[in-house]
């Protein structure tokens, strides 16, 4: 498994393949399982679909690594209209995206100024943007952004992973600015030296991380947030919610569209809050090897396509 998930995440960044897989057909017909089409009305529809089951969205735009910071405007305009979008038809959305989409790679100032004029965007309308988390060469980078933008805006929420070791400390750090986070297990190859490999210790440390989040929660009024497909994990965090007396209406967990969904269905029937991940657009190759990878029997899926030609 650990052989097969390695490979997957190397095909990830190789720039070779990264050309030559997303043109296979057999590729782009078993991508439909996890993404619901490549532009921002296919991500609408399905986000309307979730809704009318009880279940509000978050869409983001993939795409990450920019080699040209000319492309971060775009980037940003693009956000800038779906935020219009929402509005517009008064929806119940969020925004995700990844820093290096706006040139973090390239220039801090101006992944700021563009981030600054989304997070500006999406204030006034009280929606909340959420900055995912990369790899671990951005991570320190990343927490010190968020805790930068933080003075300025509200509106605005990061995501943790639990199998780095920094991860206690991480929180640590940022619970001084009272942050919105969506903890994360992790979807990165990381080093031996910077992230757990174990998944027990994953999870351990992942539900570690949980309690401090919901006592933190509890204390500051905070958004906390769960993004997990384990159920296991799941119901160990609803039972230390109930030790801690946080309401179960506000316990939220955030879910992968396509993963899970009768789960999600069933989290809301609780009285749990849940959010759909819905993600489009044409650069979905590296994201999709990471989703390959956390679950290697995907591949075989993905074969299925190859031989029902
Ligand atoms: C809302 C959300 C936002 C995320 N944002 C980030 C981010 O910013 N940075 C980052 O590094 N990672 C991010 N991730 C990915 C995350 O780090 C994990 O890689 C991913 O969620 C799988 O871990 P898991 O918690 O679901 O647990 P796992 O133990 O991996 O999975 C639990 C169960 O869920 C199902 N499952 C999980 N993944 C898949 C899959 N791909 N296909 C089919 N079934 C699956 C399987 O049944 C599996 O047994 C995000 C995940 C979510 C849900």
């Amino acid at each position: 498994m650990a052989v097969m998930r390695n490979f997957l995440l190397w095909c990830s960044d190789n720039p070779t393949l990264r050309n030559k897989i997303p043109q296979l057909s057999f590729v782009q017909q078993a991508l439909k399982r996890f993404m619901p089409g490549e532009e921002i009305n296919d991500a609408i529809t399905a986000s309307k679909e979730f809704s009318d089951i009880g279940i509000p969205s978050i869409l983001t735009r993939l795409g990450e690594d920019l080699k040209n910071l000319s492309e971060a405007d775009e980037v940003t305009d693009h956000y800038l209209s779906v935020i219009d979008k929402i509005a517009e038809e008064n929806l119940d959305i969020e925004i995700s995206l990844k820093l290096t989409q706006l040139g973090f790679s390239l220039s801090e100032e101006k992944t700021f100024e563009n981030f600054d004029k989304i997070a500006e965007r999406a204030e006034k309308l009280n929606i909340i943007v959420w900055i995912d988390m990369e790899g671990s060469q951005y991570t320190q980078r990343t927490i010190n952004f968020y805790k930068r933008l933080k003075q300025k805006r509200s509106n605005i929420g990061l995501c943790l992973q639990s199998y780095l070791f920094s991860s206690h400390q991480d929180l640590n750090d940022l619970l001084e600015v009272t942050p919105n986070i969506r903890l994360v297990k992790g979807a990165y190859k990381e080093p031996h030296d910077i992230a757990l490999r174990d998944k027990f210790r994953v999870d351990e440390n992942y539900l570690d991380l949980s309690k401090k989040m919901l006592e933190a929660s509890n204390k500051d009024g905070n958004r906390m947030v769960f993004g997990t497909h384990d159920l296991k994990l799941i119901e160990a965090i609803k039972k230390e919610a109930d030790i801690l007396n946080y309401p179960q209406g506000k316990l939220e967990f955030h879910m992968l569209y396509g993963i899970k969904t009768n789960a999600q269905k069933q989290l809301v029937k609780n009285g749990n809050k849940v959010r759909v991940l819905i993600s489009y657009g044409k650069l979905w190759y590296p994201w999709y090897m990471r989703r390959l990878a956390e679950r290697p029997a995907n591949v075989i899926f993905v074969l299925k396509n190859l031989f029902s030609k």
